[in-house]
């Protein structure tokens, strides 16, 4: 299928892609690389009238870090976070993951932003910001508002964004020396969205595990943060008896729904495997 007609605009301040977001209310939409956008678009499951290009908009790519904290861009590509020095020591969470986004090509084009506003409940970046702690910046014209990410993600392909904002760039707690990550994720080939995986961090002091973060993809509506497990986990050395109980309390925290291929058993098996590998990874 081809697209339905749309207009195409392509503003070079943020104050003017608000007018149009303002003008254009929900028949505007936002293009940033493309690579979710463009599919919806030919498929006409979106028709807007009008595209609004965040391309030439100054400020809203690049990685910095201020204090504590690392500011990533919202229209940074998934492959520019990939090999940064910056993500590697200060997030070496999203460095895991990032390879497991797609292929090179759709990394090149494809956003921070784009991932988050698109929140598919099986991508990597939701998951990882859920699990980062991070904070997602947004901008409108009425001014800029600070969303923490695990208030961000509210359903299917649903956030907290509203009328007329976009996302500006995600802010992310630089990760402490005694800090470890480990993102892990199952796929039936490489490249692949994930069937089920598993955003994990935690502080390891003399190998007992502290401020432990376990945040699974694929398994629900949006990113899902595994309170049980993690609170089997919190001050353990991730011994067996540890493992074995957070496994155990999946089963309180998921309730995966099947798809085409695999089903809420076969996934909520995937997800205990990931949990048993996380935890070696973390002490490891
Ligand atoms: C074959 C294929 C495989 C893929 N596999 C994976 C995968 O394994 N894991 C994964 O996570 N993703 C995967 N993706 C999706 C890819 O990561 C996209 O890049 C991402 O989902 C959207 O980013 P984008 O910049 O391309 O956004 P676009 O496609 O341009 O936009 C997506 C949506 O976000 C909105 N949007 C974009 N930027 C902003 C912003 N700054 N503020 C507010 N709204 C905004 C747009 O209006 C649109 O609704 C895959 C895509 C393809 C084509």
């Amino acid at each position: 299928m081809k697209p339905s007609a749309f207009a195409y605009a392509r503003p070079r301040a943020l104050e003017e892609a608000f007018a149009l977001l303002e003008a254009h209310g929900e028949n505007a939409k936002l293009l940033a690389g493309g690579q979710s956008l463009l599919a919806s678009l030919n498929m006409r499951l979106a028709t807007p009238e009008i595209l609004v290009d965040i391309g030439a908009i100054p400020g809203l790519d690049g990685i910095a870090v201020k204090g504590k904290t690392l500011v990533i861009g919202a229209r940074t590509t998934h492959r520019t976070i990939e090999r940064s020095e910056a993500v590697a020591r200060h997030a070496p969470l999203l460095a895991q993951a990032a390879p497991h986004i797609a292929h090179i090509a759709i990394r090149n084009a494809g956003t921070l932003g784009g991932s988050l506003a698109m929140a598919d409940p099986a991508a990597e970046w939701p998951a990882c910001c859920v699990a980062l702690q991070a904070t997602i910046v947004v901008a409108s014209k009425k001014g800029e508002r600070r969303i923490a990410a695990t208030e961000f993600f509210k359903d299917l392909y649903t956030t907290a964004l509203g009328p007329g904002e976009l996302i500006t760039a995600v802010e992310i707690p630089c990760a402490e020396t005694d800090e470890r990550h480990s993102f892990l994720e199952l796929v039936r080939r490489r490249g692949d969205y994930a069937i089920v995986g598993l955003a994990a961090r935690a502080r390891v002091k003399a190998s007992a595990l502290s401020g432990v973060q376990l945040v699974f993809l694929g398994v629900g509506v949006t990113p899902v943060r595994a309170k049980a497990a993690i609170a089997a986990l919190e001050g353990k050395t991730a011994d067996a008896d540890a493992v074995r109980a957070a496994q155990a309390a999946l089963d309180r925290d998921l309730a995966p729904g099947p798809d085409l291929y695999t089903s809420a058993d076969a996934k909520r098996h995937m997800a205990r495997v990931l949990v048993a590998r996380a935890a070696a990874a973390l002490v490891g």
